[in-house]
Parts: structure tokens; C-alpha cells; sequence
């Protein structure tokens, strides 16, 4: 269980609790009874703490000195990661999580744990006490258990979303309530069932809200600007600015409609592709296609240009690279040709098992409804497949 991704943000439950200044620890540990938490702290001058420790009446720390401090700590005794942001102490699990504590050679010091009760559930929540300064509270800074960015996203992550899939329950139309002036019904089975995990679990997160745009960070910290840090137009990033409505977003889903096109109308077709709306693109609403096999890539494309909209723009703020069209329509194109790659790796072990020429023949048939329509992605001859490594050199042009 990924511990960080059960932190929530302090609520105003926080507010009660008094900003508390860390003691550092003595040399001599005679003072710390049954009760004193102990925390240490890495060598970074903003001195979070990193872990919590309670003394009891059979442990305290070792006072021979600070590089032996946790050496004594028995088995299984209960130990705390201290949640980066929200400051929940969160149970510490596993041999390294041990290892870790007991080898601790930075800074310790007693710290106040404060049990905080939430006034709905009765639940109570142990936080660490320095909390009072909601100011500092940046979602950019959150941090997942493996110590990456909240704002980078793997599929990993994305898995353990897919187990903790209940804990949001605000209705999603509450939650685009400011941004929509439609019912988003969100179309769960798309989202479930057609791209990869990674994607599947992303696109669930901007459904939700859950996502760290910079709308959503300026709720909590005063000091980050709530623009969309990508046009420079003074735009608020909202989630649907960040996904649909910005011109970097734009220029992925317009490519996404051509391709959409392509599979319609063949690649040669002089007509324009149709544009969908916010509903269509994020939220799923059905679309009328004449081919079924275009609509299985739909909704792929859906989940790689949401995924695309996000990578494109962290790699804007955190790496200072923009993405180039060029660039956009390439990794669109790559990510799709990949998901072929892996269902005519799934149709050859199809084949391979396959016990009639029925069976076998089916399993040719879907795949070539959705990767061989007028040839966009690749011509098959028997069981050989060529993949086209670049998309049809066609300008876009749209209604
Ligand atoms: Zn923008």
C-alpha cells in the first residue's frame, strides 16, 4: 500500500493546532519518558521530519550517542512516516522502513503529535504538530512514498489509484460544477476498459479533479499564480482549460480528430475533420462513427492526448522543454502504434491457440477492425504486419 496516497490535504481541522517549535534532543535521553515522540529530520535546512517514534515504557531512544539512537528499536515496533504535506503520520511498513530508522545518523529532536478529530467521521488522525501555516501547502510539493513529485505520474501510481478507486465520493458533477455548464456523466466503461492502466487511472484523476493544475494549488497556497503556466494568455489552468481548451491541448486533440478522420474517411480524404466538444473528448459522450474499429481508437486516443496534455505541460514547467507540433503529433502517433504493436502481439498468440481456422480468423478480423482500416497504421500481408513509423503527411484541417 502506497502510504502517501491516502494523505488528504489538512482540512480546516488543522486550524486548531498551534504552530509547535522542535527541542532538539540533549545528549542525554534520561528526560524522555513513555509517550515523547521522537522524529528525525533529513539535512535539508527546512527540517521536516521524516519519521516519528513514540517512547514506551520498554523503549526510548539509546543516549550513548546520536548515531545510535534507533539501533535499539525492537521488531515490529510501530514507527510513522510523517506525510510531506499534510503531515499525517502515516504507519511505516516493512524491513527497510526499519533498516532506515534504525540506521538514522541526521538530526533528531522531540516533536508534538497532536491527535486531530474530524468532526463527520469521528476518525481521528495523528498529525505532526508543526501545522498552523497552510500557506506553504503546494501540491507541487507532495510527494509519493517513492519520493517522486506528486506532479509525475506513473503507472504504478496509477495502479494504486485503481485499488483506492471508492475514496472519492463527491458526484463528479459537483466537482466541474465551476468549469462545465453540462451534466459531465462520465462514461466509467471507456475509462476502465480501453487504454493502458497508466492512462486509464490519469484520465479517472482529471475526472475527479485530482489533478494538481495550478487553479487547484492557488486554493491552498496564495502565492502560486493560478494561470495556466504554458500560453502566457492569463487563463486560470483549470482542469478543462489544461486538458481541452489550451492551445498546447488543442493541438494534440486536433491531431487526435484528424486521425479520427483518417480512420473514417481514409487518409486521402479532402473533407475537414470534425472537432468534438469538452463532453466528447474528456467525459466520453458517445460519438456517431460509421466504423467500430475507429471508435476502439477514439477512445484510446483519448486516454494518450489527456495523459500528453499533462506530460507536455510538467515538461514545460519542471524541465523547461516545450513541445514542438511536430513533437505533439509524434509522441501521439508513437503511443497509438505501440497499443497495435501489443494487440498484434495478443492476435499472434490468438493464432498460435487458436482450435479452428474460425477462431483464428476472428482473431484477424478485430484486429484489423480497429489497426488496418485504409491502411493508417499498417498494411498486413498474412501475418506480417508493417507499421507506418510516421503518420500521413496530410495538413490538418478542421471544421
Ligand atoms: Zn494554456
Amino acid at each position: 500500500m502506497n502510504a502517501h496516497l491516502r494523505e488528504v490535504p489538512p482540512s480546516n481541522d488543522a486550524e486548531v493546532l498551534q504552530i509547535q517549535l522542535w527541542a532538539e534532543l540533549g545528549t542525554s535521553h534520561h528526560s524522555i519518558g513513555p509517550g515523547t515522540w521522537i522524529a528525525g529530520y533529513g539535512p535539508e535546512p527546512q527540517n521536516e521530519p521524516i519519521f516519528a517514534v513514540q517512547a514506551c515504557r520498554t523503549w526510548r531512544p539509546g543516549d550513548s550517542s546520536q548515531m545510535e539512537r534507533f539501533t535499539t528499536l525492537p521488531s515490529g515496533y510501530p514507527i510513522f512516516h510523517v506525510g510531506q504535506q499534510s503531515r499525517m503520520l502515516i504507519p511505516a511498513k516493512g524491513a527497510d522502513a526499519f533498516d532506515q530508522i534504525r540506521n538514522w545518523t541526521g538530526k533528531t529532536a522531540v516533536a508534538r503529535i497532536v491527535l486531530v478529530e474530524k468532526s463527520k467521521s469521528k476518525q481521528s488522525f495523528a498529525y505532526y504538530g508543526k501545522v498552523g501555516d497552510l500557506q506553504d501547502f503546494d501540491p507541487v510539493l507532495w510527494k509519493w512514498r517513492n519520493g517522486e513529485p506528486f506532479t509525475l505520474y506513473r503507472a504504478k501510481i496509477g495502479k494504486e489509484l485503481l485499488s483506492n478507486r471508492d475514496q472519492l465520493k463527491k458526484p463528479i458533477a459537483e466537482k466541474w460544477r465551476h468549469e462545465t455548464n453540462f451534466q459531465p456523466k462520465p462514461d466509467w466503461k471507456a475509462v476502465w476498459s480501453n487504454c493502458s492502466k497508466k492512462e486509464s487511472a490519469f484520465l479517472w484523476s482529471v475526472l475527479h479533479q485530482a489533478v494538481a493544475t495550478n487553479t487547484w494549488r492557488a486554493r491552498f497556497n496564495p502565492q502560486a499564480s493560478p494561470h495556466c503556466p504554458l500560453c502566457g494568455l492569463g487563463i486560470p489552468e483549470t482542469k478543462s482549460h489544461r486538458f481541452f481548451q489550451c492551445p498546447f491541448a488543442k493541438e494534440l486533440w486536433n491531431f487526435g480528430f484528424t486521425i479520427l478522420h483518417w480512420l473514417t474517411e481514409g487518409p486521402k480524404s479532402q473533407s475537414p475533420a470534425k472537432a468534438y466538444s469538452l463532453e466528447q473528448c474528456i467525459f466520453g459522450k458517445r460519438i456517431r462513427l460509421r466504423m467500430m474499429g475507429a471508435l476502439r481508437a477514439w477512445a484510446l486516443l483519448r486516454g494518450i492526448i489527456v495523459w500528453g496534455s499533462w506530460i507536455l505541460r510538467n515538461d514545460a514547467v519542471f524541465e523547461e522543454t516545450v513541445w514542438s507540433n511536430a513533437r505533439s503529433r509524434r509522441y501521439i502517433w508513437d503511443s497509438l502504434l505501440e497499443y497495435g504493436r501489443v494487440e498484434w502481439d495478443r492476435t499472434l498468440k490468438k493464432l498460435k491457440f487458436a482450435k479452428s481456422p474460425e477462431k483464428a480468423q476472428s482473431a484477424l478480423c478485430e484486429f484489423d477492425s480497429t489497426w488496418t482500416i485504409f491502411e493508417v497504421f499498417c498494411v498486413r500481408d498474412g501475418l506480417r504486419v508493417s507499421w507506418k513509423y510516421a503518420s500521413p503527411d496530410v495538413p490538418l484541417i478542421l471544421w
